[in-house]
């Protein structure tokens, strides 16, 4: 079953098309990566899936509903971005809770929610500190922790380790497969990293200017690029 289903989908702003003709089926538990150089149309592309940017042109199903201009708070996603965007007067448990105590879902189900995703992500031992108490790291897996407890059927991912050191970020990604594995959810994750992109997809979306250059598994796309942008920039013999 298509989870996410992008038609044609295209985005420019003016008169410059930064996405163009984008189609794109990912399957129910699927982990893709949209991967590219800076520039490419990664982001644009994960906002208009998140409702965060208008599309322009084509259409998006998620779930089988049509989503392409429906409210971002309905579509059941949750995004982590980059900068981890934390409150900084709140605690760790607040942060979590706060976009469902915002929804008004009851107490004891936020507990609930709350407790069960800082126990997958190690984090109970710092419920009660505020993000400044927190390492990078920490940080981090305080914003993944906070689109874990919305139960989202599609979690996005626009450069979430950009921001920590290299050594950290290969203990993140591990991390994040983990997640995957024990959350089975759809997962679409942005990155510029070819490695971080190797590692974590189940299949690999190779943009280009906004267009799409290849689809395919990790080793499919190392094993046989489609043209030389690709086996370049995924650094594959040719
Ligand atoms: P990536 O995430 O792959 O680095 P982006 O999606 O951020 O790329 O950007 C793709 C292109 O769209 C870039 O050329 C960028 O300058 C342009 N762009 C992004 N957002 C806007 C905007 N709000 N207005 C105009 N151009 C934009
Ligand atoms: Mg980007």
């Amino acid at each position: 079953m298509a989870d996410v289903r992008l038609s044609s989908i295209a985005k420019s702003f003016g008169a410059l098309t930064v996405v163009r003709n984008v189609d794109l089926e990912i399957a129910s538990g699927e982990l893709v990566v949209f991967v590219g150089p800076s520039g490419c149309g990664k982001s644009t592309l994960l906002r208009m899936i998140a409702g965060l940017e208008p599309i322009s042109q084509g259409k998006l199903m998620i779930g089988g509903a049509d989503m392409t201009d429906v409210d971002p708070a309905k579509r059941g996603i949750a995004m982590v971005f980059q900068s981890y965007a934390l409150y900084p007067h709140m605690t760790v448990r607040e942060n979590m809770g706060f976009a469902l105590r915002f929804a008004g879902m009851p107490k004891a189900e936020i507990a609930e929610r709350v407790a069960s995703a800082a126990k997958i992500l190690e984090l109970d031992a710092l419920m009660e500190r505020k993000p400044g108490a927190l390492s990078g790291g920490q940080r981090q897996r305080v914003a993944i922790g906070r689109a874990i407890v919305r139960h989202p059927d599609v979690f996005l991912f626009d450069e979430p380790l950009s921001n920590l050191d290299a050594e950290l970020r290969v203990h993140m990604r591990a991390e994040i497969a983990d997640l995957h594995n024990r959350l089975k959810s759809t997962m679409i994750y942005v990155t510029h990293d070819q490695v971080e992109a190797m590692t974590l997809a189940d299949r690999i979306v190779v943009l280009k200017k906004g267009e799409v250059e290849q689809v395919g598994s990790p080793l499919d796309v190392y094993n046989r690029p489609a043209n030389l942008f690709v086996a370049g920039f995924i650094g594959s013999p040719r």
